[in-house]
């Protein structure tokens, strides 16, 4: 465990690390709190020249970075509608189809906390021409067979990306 935490949100009395850091317990209230990943979503979107669509962070972490389109999965959401909901805020385009291609870990540092995210990458097609939603600067289809090296935010998602490049993973 990093420093994230350092007082029981209940009883606000010193916490202590157990399980070497992954989990935190207050002895004065009982109060346990387990240290899990939260789930993100992201999506490898490949247009008709077998280009694939990188987005650019408009906010921080990793501001004006090189991103999948995607995000955090919201509470009583599966991974398959945070997908969708997410590549439709972005990109105002409607997923109907799409594969499941692997996961990555990776740190997400927002507003002094360290947050541990675990990422599901899905793949599809789309068309050539997109609209760009919230959350996006500005886009850019790097072609499949010559993908350059991009400022990545993250580079548990990176590797991802890498090895679906590597495979010769269709859509
Ligand atoms: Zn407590």
């Amino acid at each position: 465990m990093d420093k994230n935490f350092k007082y029981c949100p209940r009883c606000r009395t010193r916490i202590i690390q157990i399980n070497r850091g992954k989990e935190l317990s207050c002895e004065k209230c009982g109060f346990y709190y387990y240290r899990n990943a939260a789930p993100t979503v992201a999506a490898i979107l490949v247009n008709s020249k077998r280009e694939i669509l990188l987005v650019k962070r408009k906010f921080p972490p990793y501001k004006n970075y090189w991103d999948l389109p995607g995000g955090f999965v919201d509470d009583n959401e599966n991974l398959e509608k945070a997908l969708v909901r997410e590549v439709r805020e972005e990109l105002n385009i409607i997923l109907d189809s799409y594969g499941y291609i692997g996961s990555a870990t990776d740190s997400y540092p927002y507003k002094g906390i360290i947050y541990k995210t675990i990422v599901a990458v899905y793949t599809s097609t789309i068309e050539d021409k997109i609209t760009l939603g919230d959350d996006v600067v500005d886009y850019c289809f790097f072609p499949k067979n010559n993908f350059p090296n991009p400022q990545f935010a993250f580079p548990g998602l990176a590797k991802v990306v890498e090895k679906y490049i590597n495979q010769n993973i269709s859509p």
